[in-house]
């Protein structure tokens, strides 16, 4: 299945640090690339020097309009999973979602506009509470690949964690 995750809007009082992690959860739980909006170039860098060193084709991208994005994904056959507060609760949502060739994860950084809601084929709700998007995606896309995504290999990086109970060992490839 083809992942991808489209973050709308950018709080400019947050710090660049929630950027950096929605970017680097969508890397690690099975995306392969995400979308966003009115970002600092440093972050795309930030993730770019994770992937050189630990992995994996994982892209960002910085887009001017969220709704073109949207709308071509679509145009292509994809589908879109919007995850919100408001929507159907992921497990009554995630098997049908399984279903579809291609994903596109619709995440806010702030209030969502309500054609979002409009154009999503699912709006998924990780439990009817607010919290974070962050924590929504995780969520979400460890339900949609049923957990497999955690020991995914990251084929072309520099380095290598060998796991092991205690203490850190990293291999230099
Ligand atoms: N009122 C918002 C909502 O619609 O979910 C909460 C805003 S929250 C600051 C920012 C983002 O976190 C939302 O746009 C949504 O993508 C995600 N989010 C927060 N709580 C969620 C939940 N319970 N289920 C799914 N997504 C959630």
């Amino acid at each position: 299945m083809r992942i991808a995750v489209l973050r709308i809007g950018h709080r400019l009082v947050r710090d660049d640090r929630v950027t950096t992690h929605a970017a680097l959860v969508s890397r690690a739980f099975g995306a392969e690339r995400i979308y966003m909006t009115g970002i600092d170039q440093s972050v795309k860098e930030t993730v770019a020097s994770v992937g050189k060193r630990w992995g994996g084709g994982f892209a960002v991208e910085i887009v001017d309009s969220w709704k073109e994005v949207a709308r071509g994904w679509k145009k292509s056959g994809g589908k879109i999973a919007h995850l919100t507060m408001y929507g159907v609760n992921v497990d009554d949502a995630i098997e049908q979602v399984r279903k579809e060739e291609s994903i596109l994860v619709i995440i806010g950084a702030e209030k969502v506009p309500r054609e979002a809601y409009d154009m999503a084929d699912y709006n998924i709700a990780v439990g009817n509470q607010p919290h974070s998007e962050i924590a929504a995606l995780a969520v979400f896309l460890d339900r949609l690949h049923g957990g497999r995504q955690l020991r995914k290999e990251f084929a072309g990086g520099r380095m290598r964690v060998v796991p092991m109970e205690k203490g850190k060992k990293v291999e230099t490839l």
